[in-house]
């Protein structure tokens, strides 16, 4: 099977498997413990604390550990909620994953405005700088790359015109993290990533916060990460996520990644060359160089590509949730102004660190066949 759902989850890379090992090989303490075995954990946890920093450009203990993102998301929205109270607003991005955008509905039900985006997919900054000279929000969340387009959003910009309003500014950084150089992120307010996007453990995640603030905590029963978040840390998996964040890191500072986007490029051009009909979604804008959103022929189906492909031998995505089997139009794409009719033929091809030129080729060869085979069929 080659594997284009990396934007779903990425495998688990070696320098991150070997850190978990020796985690659970010799610091097998409770970071919380005070004899010289949870002591051990506690250095192994300060350490990676440390490290995720100095590369989010933060201070340590700005950093709290989590089961994942959506834990993370969660948290920012049920502090904001306790903080704002009833007249509290929030300003969100239409594009978030739903663990940011049905968080804020929970929460904040109608006081949960959302940010438009542009038919490319990019947040309309226009509009953000127009409504906040009349209103100011609690908060406003604006992810970093969009999760099924890959669309990279001005969330350096955004943050700088919610700074100079006062606003603190949130972005989902999950899809962004460990494929572009996370440096600079730390100057947001709030941010969120996790490690099982760029080759880290499932089931670990981080939420960064302003520098000694509060957090009203989500889960309680006990003083873990300086009372934020209860709970014993996983020091394995923290510290593989780590150890994978900073070997992306280097490979970024050698400019892996421009390779990688060159790659994807080519396939895209050819795609559009042999599938009349089909066009890229986001294309014109910047985008993370792993995605590929598509929309394929009028008439094709988004789920037969999937089910096809993977009988083919490649995992695909329709890149929104479609957990009932039934094809859903994406929130994203409506939002882009997409009409349903579109949305279901998109189809999101994700690649990884390790894809290579060879599989971009591959996957190109198959797309062709299963459109003969759909075109034939009918
Ligand atoms: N945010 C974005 C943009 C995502 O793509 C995902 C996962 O698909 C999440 C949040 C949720 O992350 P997790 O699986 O760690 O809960």
């Amino acid at each position: 099977m080659i594997y284009f759902d990396h934007n779903a989850t990425a495998p688990v890379m070696r320098e991150a498997r070997e850190a978990w090992l020796h985690v659970t090989e010799h610091l097998d303490g409770n970071p919380s413990s005070m004899h010289r075995a949870g002591s051990r954990a506690a250095v192994a946890l300060a350490t990676a604390r440390e490290k995720l920093a100095a590369l989010l450009g933060c201070h340590p203990l700005d950093l709290i550990w989590t089961s994942g993102a959506t834990e993370a998301n969660n948290m920012v929205l049920h502090h904001f909620a306790r903080k704002l109270g009833a007249a509290g607003e929030v300003w969100v991005s239409a594009i978030e994953h739903p663990c940011v955008d049905d968080s804020s509905k929970h929460y904040f039900g109608k006081r949960a405005k959302t940010i438009p985006v542009t038919r490319d997919g990019v947040v309309d900054l226009d509009w953000l700088t127009a409504e906040l000279a009349d209103a100011r929000p609690g908060l406003v969340a604006i992810m970093a790359a969009n999760n099924e387009t890959g669309v990279i959003q001005p969330w350096r910009e955004a943050m700088a015109i919610c700074h100079s309003y006062k606003v603190p500014f949130f972005t989902d950084a999950v899809q962004f993290i460990g494929k572009m150089p996370c440096k600079g992120l730390g100057d947001c307010d709030y941010v969120s990533g996790a490690a099982h996007k760029f080759g880290g453990p499932r089931g670990v995640g981080f939420l960064k916060i302003p520098h000694r603030s509060q957090l009203t905590p989500l889960l309680h029963g006990g003083k873990q990460e300086g009372g934020r978040r209860a709970g014993t840390e996983n020091v394995a998996t923290i510290a593989a996520l780590v150890a994978a964040l900073e070997a992306r890191e280097r490979q970024m500072a050698r400019n892996e990644h421009l390779l990688r986007k060159l790659w994807r490029d080519n396939f895209e051009a050819q795609f559009l060359r042999a599938l009349p009909g089909a066009s890229i979604i986001g294309q014109n804008v910047p985008r993370l160089w792993n995605t590929v959103s598509a929309l394929m022929p009028e008439g094709d189906r988004k789920l037969q590509w999937v089910i096809r492909l993977d009988k083919a031998g490649f995992a695909v995505s329709t890149g929104s949730a479609c957990t009932t089997g039934k094809e859903e139009p994406s929130h994203v794409l409506s939002a882009m102004g997409y009409k349903s009719a579109h949305a279901v033929r998109a189809v999101r091809m994700s690649a990884g660190w390790e894809t290579t030129e060879a599989d971009w080729d591959a996957l190109l060869k198959a797309v062709v066949k299963v459109h003969a085979e759909m075109q034939h069929k009918g």
